[in-house]
């Protein structure tokens, strides 16, 4: 068995797992920071050095000014992750009950609610854009629900209007963890400037990064003041702290770092777009493949590429095509797997949640591909053409897998 037929009539080649030859010779990885040259960066840590000012000092004003302008929002605080800046924010506007967040997300979402000292109520997200359903927070609210955390999954822009509608009629905050959003837009306004407040991440996995690192977006001058303070022991500069707060700041080289990769932001999410066109160009052909809806008018910025397997079209299950991946040297991860609500940490503390079918289909069978502008269009061609080739060889895997199984 060498070649095999597919639907469009090209030839295709054997894939690793049955004994081809791997799609990559060297393993292609999920994630490429895309970092600034060091030529801009390192003039910038000399500067900083020689100053002797290596935390608390202007590398980070120029980055809360700069980056404001970027937003279009009144204030941003730089803080030292997005957990502390979820944490500080969820403090700072006293919430102690209970925050509806969706299960379907990343760890630290939930895990900042329990630091805050308040208590998660999992919401379930749509089938269409994965993101938080306003239907399901109807469901979740009760005489308890103080705020909602809603995150824009993968860069998918959440429904920020109908979000802003429903914590507007409950009167209470909307808080965005924008970990993954940095870049995207609703209209003509960045994400960053919806709700009560919007924190970002600046870890090596997002598209700008700090090497760590956190942004709060708020037009709110109190909770702007209040988490300045937080993140800096909450001290107000009299050392009478008006509240425990922590250390959070960011320090000035990854200030630095942050600011000479701002100009990368969007020529790299423009990048991110062309190649997801040839992921739906060549995917959508295949049975059982589907993708993350952006609503018309959204900008997604593709920190992720996430796709659900639906076994009974494509053939094999989600596990196995990451395996078969894997075999060509293809790196894939499970995002989000599990969810909040089946992680061990979360079993015995207080927390609540309400149907989550649509999470648990989710869950069960995502896969996140690599997406990013160093791949190039030869190595996202090359992805999806290994997609098509297990596909087409499904059959075979399947028996293979039954007869390893005994
Ligand atoms: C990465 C990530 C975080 C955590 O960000 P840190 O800056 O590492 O604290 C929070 N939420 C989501 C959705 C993330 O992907």
């Amino acid at each position: 068995m060498t070649t095999t037929e597919i639907s469009t009539g090209t030839k295709t080649r054997t894939p690793a797992v049955l004994g081809g030859n791997p799609a990559f010779e060297k393993t292609v990885s999920i994630i490429r920071p895309n970092l600034p040259p060091w030529s801009s960066v390192s003039k910038r840590l000399e500067d900083i050095y020689s100053s002797r000012m290596i935390t608390n000092h202007k590398t980070v004003e120029e980055l809360e000014t700069k980056m404001a302008r970027f937003v279009g929002s009144r204030h941003v605080v730089a803080l030292s992750s997005c957990s502390s800046g979820l944490i500080l924010t969820l403090k700072a506007l006293g919430i102690t009950g209970e925050v509806i967040v969706p299960s379907f997300t990343f760890s630290a979402t939930g895990h900042a609610i329990y630091w805050a000292g308040a208590r998660p109520v999992f919401a379930d997200c749509s089938e269409r854009d994965w993101n938080i359903s306003i239907e399901s927070i109807r469901k979740a609210v009760s005489k308890d629900t103080e705020a909602i955390l809603a995150v824009h999954i993968f860069g998918n822009p959440a429904p920020v209007h109908a979000l802003e509608e429903i914590a507007e009629q409950l009167g209470i905050p909307l808080i965005f963890d924008a970990a993954h959003a940095f870049g995207a837009s609703v209209g003509n306004r960045r994400i960053g400037g919806f709700g009560t407040a919007e924190i970002f991440s600046l870890s090596p996995t997002k598209l700008l990064t700090g090497g760590e690192g956190g942004l709060l977006v708020t037009d709110s001058d109190e909770l702007a003041a209040k988490v300045r303070m937080l993140r800096n022991y909450g001290d107000p500069g009299t050392y009478d702290c008006f509240a425990p707060g922590l250390n959070a700041r960011m320090a000035e080289f990854n200030a630095a770092l942050v600011l000479e990769g701002l100009p990368l932001v969007d020529p790299e999410i423009t990048s991110r777009q062309n190649l997801a066109g040839i992921y739906y160009g060549e995917l959508s052909r295949l049975p059982g493949i589907r993708f993350q809806e952006i609503s018309d008018g959204s900008q997604h910025t593709y920190k992720d590429f996430t796709i659900v397997v639906d076994e009974n079209g494509f053939g094999i299950d989600r596990d196995a095509l990451h395996r078969c991946l894997l075999a060509e040297n293809i790196q894939t991860k499970k995002y989000f797997y599990p969810p909040l609500h089946m992680q061990s940490a979360y079993m015995n503390l207080p927390h609540r949640s309400v149907d989550l079918t649509v999470t648990e289909w989710l869950t069960h069978n995502v896969l996140t591909l690599p997406l990013y502008s160093a791949l190039g269009k030869k190595g996202v061609a090359g992805i999806a053409s290994a997609i098509a080739s297990i596909h087409a060889h499904t059959r075979e895997i399947g028996l293979t897998r039954r007869q390893l199984q005994g």
